[in-house]
Order: structure tokens, then C-alpha cells, then sequence
């Protein structure tokens, strides 16, 4: 994709903008996640993924990408728009009813980008893989991404997928885990600890890449570029990234608190000015 650095970090900050004032608008969603996973997904699209527009579900000979945790629709909404897949003010109708952009993403709506309903947790990990599989059928060198939380490695359906991956040695997918060390009740650590995390992918025979800074946009392109380099050697791919819940905005980071809930008028205010754009791009 043609994007310079400096344009992307100004994406990244519009679309920052773009979820606390889709959330504030209907007083729900999940703006916590969405702020910490901003990096990833303008790294994704911005200068990742090769992949077409218009949008078709069939998906050939392009990369796709299944978001696993759909509660953070509001960046994965916010990034569509803002590359292209669908109409930037389509934004403005975020959980309305009959809106195409609805809480946790679905394909019935039709909406450019989506190519699974996900919400569920613990399930996108399969469908990756599946279509991962379905590309090496088809003789397609494209590659399957994926993104999951942290907490959502806590579902059993997850470890099933990732002996699977391993076992059929899908090694055109690259997965990424929202490493935030936060889930809706609290921080994951005290939920229910994923332990050695880096160990227990290795140990299931997964190539398993870290890294810390998930909120710095060149760290993440670098790792995201690193992890290209080492598809379609026998393993698949996943890449440990260390992000910060509410990234960029003061009062949502260091807690799990804003995992699912809206900003009111003023911490929106406050929210905004922490975001400044120079060149205003509101939906
Ligand atoms: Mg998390």
C-alpha cells in the first residue's frame, strides 16, 4: 500500500478519535481494546496486508484477515473506512439498529472487510486456519492473518486450533495476540493466568515471535514484516504483542475498567484533546 509513515501515524490518531466518538455517540462498546489494537491494525492495512479493493468475500489471491475478539469492532470499523472498504460517514450509525456496523461484527450486514461473524471468542483461530488451509488447496501464495485477545486464550477451542496449525503445518497464517494483560473482569493474571505464554505456543509447535512496544507503529510494522519472513517454513506464525489497554488516552490506561464502556460528555472532551489532529478529518 502507498502510505508514507507520517501519514500513517496521522490515521492512527484519527481513528483513535474515531472510536471514543462512535462509543460516546451510542453510550456502549468497547473502547479499550480498539485504542490498544490501533498500531496493529494501521500497520495491517496501511502497509501489511496485500489485498483488493472493492472488497469481495471470495478472497482470492489476497491476504485476509479474521478479527477473532469482534468486541473491538470499533478499530476494525474505523480502519475499514479509513482505507477505503466503506464510506467514511457510515461510521456515524456504529450500533444503530439496521446499521451494517453492528457491536460485534457479522457477515449478514454485508459490511466491506468482514468475512466472519466473531464475538463468540475462541473461534477465529479455527476459521483462520481454515481458510489458511483453503489457500494452499488452491495453490494461493497468499498469506491469513489473525488477531485474538489475551483473555480469549482462556477458551479450550483455542489450544485445540493451535495443536491443528501445527500438526497440518499451516504455515501461511500469522496470528497476533493482543498481549494487554487486561480482559473484561479484570487482569488476566488474576482470572486465570496464561502462564508461560511464549513457552506453552512454542511448546505446541507454533513459530513464536514478542514484541513489547505493540503500540509503537514502527515496532509493530517491523514485527508484523519479521513474521512475513518466516511463513512457509513448516510452522505457523504467531507473534506475542504487548500493547496497553486504552492506548493514547490518559484516563483509560493502566486498568481494565474501560474494556466495554463508553466515555461521557467530558471524557470525551478530554479524551479528544489528547488526540490532537492538525487537520480535523471527523466523520
Ligand atoms: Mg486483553
Amino acid at each position: 500500500m502507498d502510505y508514507n509513515l507520517d501519514e500513517l501515524k496521522i490515521k492512527a490518531i484519527q481513528i483513535r478519535r474515531d472510536i471514543l466518538r462512535m462509543v460516546h455517540a451510542v453510550n456502549s462498546g468497547h473502547p479499550g481494546g480498539s485504542l490498544g489494537c490501533t498500531e496493529f491494525f494501521v500497520a495491517l492495512y496501511g502497509v501489511i496486508m496485500d489485498y483488493k479493493l472493492p472488497f469481495t468475500m471470495e478472497g482470492k489471491n489476497e491476504d485476509l484477515f479474521f478479527l477473532s475478539n469482534g468486541h473491538i469492532s470499533p478499530v476494525f470499523y474505523s480502519t475499514l473506512a479509513r482505507f477505503g472498504f466503506f464510506p467514511i460517514p457510515e461510521l456515524a450509525t456504529f450500533r444503530k439498529l439496521d446499521s451494517r456496523l453492528q457491536g460485534h461484527p457479522t457477515t449478514h450486514e454485508g459490511l466491506p472487510g468482514v468475512r466472519v461473524a466473531s464475538g463468540s471468542l475462541g473461534q477465529g483461530l479455527s476459521v483462520a486456519i481454515g481458510a489458511a488451509l483453503g489457500k494452499k488447496l488452491d495453490g494461493d501464495e497468499n498469506l491469513v492473518f489473525s488477531l485474538h485477545g489475551d483473555g480469549e486464550l482462556q477458551e479450550g477451542q483455542i489450544w485445540e486450533a493451535l495443536m491443528f496449525a501445527a500438526h497440518h503445518k499451516v504455515d501461511n497464517l500469522i496470528s497476533t495476540i493482543d498481549y494487554n494483560n487486561r480482559q473484561i473482569d479484570g487482569d488476566v493474571d488474576d482470572v486465570m493466568s496464561l502462564g508461560d505464554l511464549h513457552a506453552k505456543l512454542s511448546a505446541f509447535g507454533w513459530e513464536v515471535l514478542e514484541e513489547k512496544n505493540g503500540n509503537d507503529l514502527e515496532a509493530v510494522i517491523a514485527i508484523l514484516n519479521f513474521a512475513k519472513s518466516k511463513t512457509r517454513q513448516g510452522k505457523p506464525v504467531v507473534i506475542i504483542l504487548h500493547t496497553e489497554m486504552g492506548s493514547g488516552v490518559d484516563y483509560m490506561m493502566g486498568t481494565h475498567s474501560w474494556h466495554g464502556k463508553a466515555p461521557n460528555d467530558e471524557q470525551l472532551a478530554l479524551g479528544i484533546k489528547q488526540l490532537y489532529l492538525e487537520a480535523p478529518g471527523d466523520y
